[in-house]
């Protein structure tokens, strides 16, 4: 079964091909969400410190009863805290009310003032970010690397880093860990060939995020996507979804909807030539969809 399926990270663990995004999922309707994907058949749930919802999404996992060695749970380091990764992981399991978490990524490659006007998003005067010039992620890294050895998460990773990005941190003297993640903005509008291919020799695993397009799922309505769907009697997202599982990826769908939950995690099976007509949707539409603006470049490879 495509949803139900794992990959192999390059720590040894295996990371659920279907995992929920709980991005925007607000704190009063995360819990049902998680708990309704959990007795769906989730085993692999996405969140991160910025998102104000670990408490709640701690709590459906405890409630669900599941054990907690059959879940997956993936949140991220802000970049307020990339001196102090350490503490900044123990105050997620502490809202998440767990002893670990499956994997910890680098939530952006931005590194912004632990002590600015903004303890999220801090601005100077002028309004542009700001960032802690005097810091970067390969040193974020270097203190992630001991992550794993204190037991607090499995692996480590990245998100949202560019092939030169990447190249940056495995290059440098003291990268001695591969990232075993990078989790980026993924679908047939932005199919990322040349970052896919690069993570693929570096033995990196990719997560897609926004399968779906992202908010209110734009993608659902592309005439390509919809035609599969009408053709296997199955929702445009499921056809998305399988899309990106069929290519080696993790999928995250975001949804706070119960049937929408259950459905995405319904499996769909796409056969070679249905994959490849989805796979020349960038060439009418090619875009990124989140693109915050961080005042520094973060998205170096071209759109394809
Ligand atoms: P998605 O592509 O998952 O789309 C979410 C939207 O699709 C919501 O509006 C949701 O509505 C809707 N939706 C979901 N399922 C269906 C369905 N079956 N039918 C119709 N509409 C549907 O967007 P996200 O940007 O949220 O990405 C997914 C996850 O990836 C995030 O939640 C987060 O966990 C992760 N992410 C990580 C980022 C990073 O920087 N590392 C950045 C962005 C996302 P509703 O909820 O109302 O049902």
């Amino acid at each position: 079964m495509a949803t139900g399926r794992h990959f192999q990270l390059n720590t040894g663990h295996k990371i659920p091909a279907l995992g929920l995004g709980t991005w925007q999922s607000a704190p009063n309707e995360v819990y049902e969400a998680v708990l309704t994907a959990i007795k769906a058949g989730y085993r692999h749930i996405d969140t991160a410190w910025i998102y104000g919802n670990e408490a709640e999404v701690g709590q459906a996992i405890k409630d669900s009863g599941i054990p907690r060695d059959e879940l997956f749970v993936t949140t991220k380091l802000w970049g307020t805290s990339h001196r102090i990764p350490e503490k900044a992981l123990d105050i997620s399991l502490e809202l998440l009310g767990l002893d670990y978490v499956d994997l910890y990524l680098i939530h952006w490659p931005v590194s912004m003032n632990e002590h600015g006007n903004d303890p999220r998003f801090p601005s100077l005067p002028d309004g542009s970010r700001d960032l802690d010039k005097d810091w970067d992620f390969v040193k974020t890294w270097e203190i992630m690397q001991k992550l794993p050895a204190t037991g607090k998460t499995r692996a480590i990773g990245v998100s949202n880093f560019s092939t030169v990005n990447l190249e940056k941190l495995l290059t440098a003297p003291t990268t001695k860990v591969v990232p075993a993640v990078n989790q980026v903005e993924l679908h047939p509008y932005l199919p990322q060939h040349k970052l896919f291919k690069y993570t693929k020799e570096k033995g990196i695993h990719m997560t897609a995020y926004s399968p779906l397009g992202s908010t209110n799922a734009p993608l659902q309505k592309e005439a390509v996507v919809q035609a599969i769907a009408a053709k296997l009697k199955k929702t445009a997202p499921q056809i998305l979804i399988s899309w990106g599982i069929s290519r080696g990826t993790s999928v995250l769908p975001k949804s706070v909807t119960a049937e929408r939950i259950i459905s995405n995690f319904e499996d769909v099976v796409l056969d070679e030539a249905d994959i490849a007509a989805i796979d020349l949707i960038y060439k009418t539409t090619n875009k990124r969809i989140v693109a915050p603006n961080w005042g520094i470049e973060v998205f170096h490879d071209n759109e394809e």
